[in-house]
This record gives structure tokens, sequence and C-alpha cells, in this order.
């Protein structure tokens, strides 16, 4: 059976809900909203279908396969449970006939809605589980103060900055699902970190469909925070989460950065370890035309040279991105375009997608479609030549000390752990896997920084010795 996510919550009878959230991290992030005003108005969760009076399923709606996976769970949840609520992305999408999906192949649905829906939830919960009436339940504690639930282990979480995009890539649905940019108030996004932090969190991902473009759909408003004046900005809030993260000595994160000119000034806060010297810029494709097919924000700046700025300005620098392989129309000159971009660029992390066509993309319409086997031998020889950089740059960190942040260490790490460095995001990255320590006095906890010396290299993961 699908797991269904249960928070820690305090034990009291009140409507039980059961919860399966599936995709990205961005619908986490609207899974832990919903479930933090569950909380708040007194709804308990409940581990199994069966166990639940109601079951909501956030779903995913981004490529075929997440759009099966999602069908299919909300048919487990209809055939083991019968009352069930679908949000999330999938929610938003119609069938060539212009009807809901998920109605037309799920019609005894309760409720249907498109993503970063809290309200509507909460309505369509509320019709159909009344809230229950305890003023007492007002009271119970949420686990992070204005920041709610989090679905994450209790050391890291996603701070969500905007929702939507303004943006058309070709090849991309969301902004038909998700609308176009809406930066969320710079007070409310800083006061939420530091309530994280308050919290025990270590380590903050910054998501959006667009960092770099944050505030953009406000004009980069003044807002204000503890009592003073702030720009919604994505220069001024990279520098305000490193000050708030400072005094609890935890880690900032940047994730979905599009290389625009206005990145250069984030990357001296990276040097100086204001903010991890870690970028997570999803650049698809090396060649201009082919970004031109793809209408690639920041298609025209200079991708590698770039990078080669940022790079001398500071060195440590991890780069993470993800690419398109088979791209409609892609000629083998564009492809190894895109190979020789990848050893030049040193592109630390790659993730790379045999380009499939997605239902409602405009990139469908364009000619040109390579075979399948085409896009998957492409695929698999992105992949070849970026393990090989990929590994290289790793095994540079043979010697070195490591700051790693522990996700997991049974017995107090007397059998050794597994932890991330600066370089690895959790879910995404490879991991440092932890030896036991030779100091018998040296423990290591879930949640804590340990220095590591790195002893060596395994594919995309780094062996390493607590000290
Ligand atoms: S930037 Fe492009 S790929 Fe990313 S969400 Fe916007 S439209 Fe989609």
């Amino acid at each position: 059976m699908t797991d269904v996510l249960t928070p820690s919550q305090p034990a009291h009878t009140a409507p039980k809900v059961g919860f399966v959230s599936l995709g990205c991290p961005k619908a986490l992030t609207d899974s832990e909203l919903i479930l933090t005003q569950l909380s708040a108005e007194g709804y308990q969760t409940s581990k199994t279908f069966q166990g639940a009076d109601l079951v909501i399923v956030n779903t995913c709606g981004f490529i075929d396969d997440a759009v099966k996976e999602s069908l299919d769970t909300i048919g487990e949840a209809l055939a083991e449970n019968g009352r069930v609520i679908v949000t999330g992305c999938l929610g938003a999408k119609t069938t060539d006939g212009g009807e809901n999906m998920v109605r037309q192949m799920h019609p005894k649905v309760l409720a249907v809605t498109g993503p970063h829906a809290t309200q509507e939830v909460m309505d369509a919960v509320h019709l159909n589980l009344p809230k229950p009436h305890d003023p007492f339940l007002d009271l119970v504690p949420q686990s992070f103060g204005v920041a709610g639930i989090k679905l994450t282990p209790r050391h890291y979480a996603y701070l969500k900055i905007s929702e939507g995009c303004n943006h058309r890539c070709t090849f991309c649905i969301i902004p038909s699902m998700r609308g176009d940019l809406v930066s969320r108030p710079i007070g409310d996004v800083l006061s939420e970190a530091k309530a994280l932090f308050e919290g025990g969190v270590k380590e903050l991902l910054v998501i959006s469909q667009d960092t770099s473009a944050y505030g953009v759909d406000v004009k980069y408003r003044t807002g204000f925070w503890d009592g003073k004046p702030v720009k919604t900005r994505m220069l001024e809030l990279v520098q305000a989460l490193g000050d708030i993260a400072e005094p609890y000595g935890a880690w900032v994160r940047l994730h979905y950065v599009y290389p625009y000119p206005n990145v250069d000034d984030i990357i001296p806060f990276m040097a100086t370890g204001r903010v991890l010297p870690y970028l997570d810029v999803p650049l698809q494709h090396s060649h201009p035309d082919v970004l031109r097919r793809m209408k690639r924000p920041a298609s025209g700046e200079k991708n590698l040279d770039r990078l080669q700025q940022w790079r001398e300005a500071c060195p440590e620098l991890v780069v993470r991105s993800t690419f398109i392989a088979g791209f409609p129309g892609e000629t083998e000159a564009e492809f190894e375009h895109l190979l020789d971009f990848i050893r030049e660029a040193q592109i630390d992390r790659a993730g790379c997608f045999a380009y499939s066509a997605v239902n409602g993309a405009t990139a469908n319409d364009l000619p040109g479609m390579l075979p399948i086997e085409l896009r998957e031998e492409r695929r698999a020889r992105f992949m070849a030549v970026a393990e090989e950089v990929s590994a290289a740059r790793l095994q540079r960190r043979v010697g070195s000390v490591m700051q790693v942040l522990v996700d997991s260490a049974p017995a107090l790490g007397r059998k050794g752990g597994v932890g991330r460095s600066y370089a690895d995001a959790p879910e995404i990255d490879g991991v440092v896997r932890l030896l036991p320590p030779e100091k018998i006095s040296k423990t290591l906890k879930v949640g804590e920084f340990t220095k590591a010396r790195i002893v060596s290299a395994q594919g995309h993961d780094l062996v390493a010795l607590p000290i």
C-alpha cells in the first residue's frame, strides 16, 4: 500500500484524515500547508487509508509516469477508503476533450482542486468531514510555530518563496497548472525561516519555480522584517537568510536559480560562506538553437562564461543541473555541443531526462520528434559523460576535511552513519557515508554537524571518517 504521511501529532479524539503527498518539493510544501491547517483545526492524521475518515491525495501531473502514479494512488485510496479529495498539479489537468482528467478517470472523488489550494482543500474537508468542536485543540502547538508542520526530517526543511512562473518553456505545463509568478511577501518568508531555525532546522532549502525572479511580479516591493525595510528581491532575500541562519550555525541552499546577471551578486555571499556555495541551475541544454526552441529563460545568456566567472569568484562552488536529451529537432551536432558543455562547465551533479512528450505541452507540435530509442541512447551517452565529470570532481575531495550534516546514525554512529556535505542536496545528490569513528568518545547524532576526513569516492558518494 502507498505510504500515508503522518506528522507527529498529540493523541486526542478527532476526525482522522489520511494524506498522501506525491511529486516535487513544491508539492511537498503545499502538503505541509494543508497538514498545518488540518492540525490547527484539530484534525488527526491516520497512518492507513482504512483508519481514516477521509483521504487527501496531493498529486503530480508533470510527466506521464507521475500522472500514472497519481491516478493509481487515487484508485487505491478510493478502493480502501472510498472518501477521497484530490489536490495538486494533476487536479488542474484536462483531457483532450476539455474534461477534468481526475474526474473523468475517478468520478467518485469528493472534490478536485489544482495545486497551491489550501483553502479550497480545507473547504472540501469541512464539507465532507466537519471540523471538531474542541476549544482546547486551538492550543495544540504546531511543530515550527508560524512555519507550521513539515514533512521533511526535523533537521532540514523546504522554504517556498514563490508560486507559479512567468516563463513558457515549450516542454513544460507548470504555468498552465500553477499560473504566473506570485512572490510571497518577504516578511512572511523571513519569519518562516526564523521559525524553522528556532525549531531545530539545520538546513534550509529555498525553492520556487524560478528563484532568481523572486519579486519581479511585485516590482521588488519593499516589505518589512524585524522592524526594518527589506526589498522583495533575490539579493536581499539571500542576504537576510544568511544573517538569520548564522547564529544557528545552519545552512541555506538555493534551488532553481536561472543564470540571470543578477545571480552574479549572490556569488560573493557564497564565497564568504554566508549561504552554501551550491547552485541548482536547471539549464536543460547548452545549444542556443535548442534553448530557443525550448523558450528557456536566460537562453540568450552566455552560460559557460557565466559559470566560469562564478567559479573564479567562488572556487568552492558546486553546480547541479538538469538537462533534456533528444528534444524535438535536436541534431547530433547540437547534442555533442551539450556533451562538450558538460565537460567544459564541469557540472558537478547532472541529471538528464530523455525528452518525453507531456500532454498539453507546446513542444509536442514542434517538428523533428526523435525516435524514442535515439532519445534514450542520447540520455545514456549524456549520463556516461556527466558521471565521468562528476566522479573526477568527487575524487578531488579525497583527503580533505568537510563539514557533514548527519542524516542517519544508528546507535549514536558507533557503526557509522550517513550524512551530506554542502555539495549534496537531500534526495537528489549523493551522500557522505560515514565510517564508525575511531575515537570511542566520538558520537554522531541526526541533525548535527560533524567534521569528517574524506577517504574515498564511490560512484556519486564519498566515504569519510568522522573526526
Ligand atoms: S521556467 Fe520553464 S520549466 Fe521552469 S516552471 Fe517555468 S515554464 Fe516550466
